[in-house]
């Protein structure tokens, strides 16, 4: 295995760069190391995961120490984990728009002292490691594009690997992503940012009603009932490109975990059961081809990630539904509901 994790946290800043700097910050890096290390999928890398202040002080430091961790994914058993906690900007003058990430000698309103997100995407793009995923909790992370393979410029990138996805801290309109703690997380995760407290939080205690190992699916949905629950937060963001919802990227510590056995029974029951494990699934949904219509139009109504996986499923229905007849009770519910709701 040479799975690689790369935690970067950057929280302080030069008293004259007009950055405010959070304790949370630092503090959430941290317990993304401790969180790597108590955990088997990633202990053995996890010593050295969380890059020192004189590496995150200037984009050099910092793409060196991504290009080492990239360059260490070797094939699809290997998995490489980006963590990026600090602020972010987003500045639409320099070629395409980009998000830009801050480093310790960042200062603000001057885009050339931070990193691009441009550079970070291209290092991780040129890992050849079956799983990459990159976590942003900074603010205008909701507008970090998509890592995989349906960006500009292909000549440049060299060989494409598929299986990437970006977790960020905010979601559609919302560009500022919160640095002050949630008081309602256990110690020391509510010293931590909320994003990052609220999934070290999911990494922590585990999810009961999920096998040995945390999907990016079952992680995504633990951090959006979490904060739900806190009612405070803003969404989190999951743009999962090519990998699945059943990609492995964390040990589960929960106790007492029961595997489901029974197949989901209602719309709502599928559309959780598609987000925790996407198209594998699917198969045993499409044995009900007019319930999977109906799945497809609740799935149109969600977000982002929802309308992204109605229209995989939507794409794979055709050679899933083999039988005419099939094929026409699923449409006829899409259609439908096309038809009534406009
Ligand atoms: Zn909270």
């Amino acid at each position: 295995m040479a799975s690689r994790a790369l935690v970067i946290g950057v929280g302080t800043y030069d008293d004259d760069s007009g950055i405010h700097g959070y304790p949370t910050i630092e503090a959430s890096a941290r317990a993304y190391g401790s969180a790597l290390a108590r955990d088997p999928r990633w202990g053995a890398t996890a010593g050295s995961s969380v890059l020192e202040p004189h590496r995150t002080r200037t984009a050099d430091g910092v793409m060196r120490a991504l290009h080492e961790a990239s360059a260490a994914g070797e094939g699809p058993q290997d998995a490489l984990l980006v963590v990026y906690v600090g602020h972010g900007a987003y500045w639409q003058d320099v070629p395409g728009g980009q998000v830009h990430f801050a480093v310790g000698s960042s200062r603000i309103n001057e885009p050339w002292t931070w990193l691009s997100a441009w550079y970070v995407y291209r290092a991780i793009r040129k890992s050849k490691a079956g799983l990459k995923v990159l976590i942003a909790d900074c603010c205008y992370s909701n507008m970090l594009p998509h890592l995989g393979p349906e960006s500009a410029l292909p000549g440049a990138l060299g060989t494409r690997y598929q299986g990437t996805c970006v977790l960020t801290a905010v979601g559609g309109n919302v560009h500022n992503a919160w640095a002050d703690a949630c008081a309602n997380l256990p110690d020391p995760l509510d010293t931590c940012t909320p994003f990052s407290g609220h999934l070290l939080n999911v990494l922590g205690e585990g999810m009961p009603d999920h096998p040995d190992d945390l999907t990016l699916g079952a992680l995504r949905a633990g951090i959006d009932e979490g904060m739900q629950e806190c009612g405070v937060h803003h969404a989190p963001r999951m743009l999962l490109n090519d990998a699945s919802e059943a990609a492995m990227l964390f040990t589960n510590h929960a106790k007492g975990r029961r595997s489901r056995a029974r197949m989901p029974d209602s719309v709502d029951q599928w559309v959780r059961e598609l987000h925790l494990n996407g198209d594998r699934i699917l198969p045993d949904l499409m044995s009900y081809p007019d319930l999977a219509g109906r799945v497809v139009v609740q799935l149109k109504k969600g977000d982002e990630q929802s309308r992204a996986l109605a229209r995989r499923v939507d794409r794979k229905a055709g050679g899933l539904l083999t039988n005419p007849a099939d094929f026409v009770a699923y449409w006829g519910e899409i259609e439908r509901a096309m038809l009534g709701g406009g």
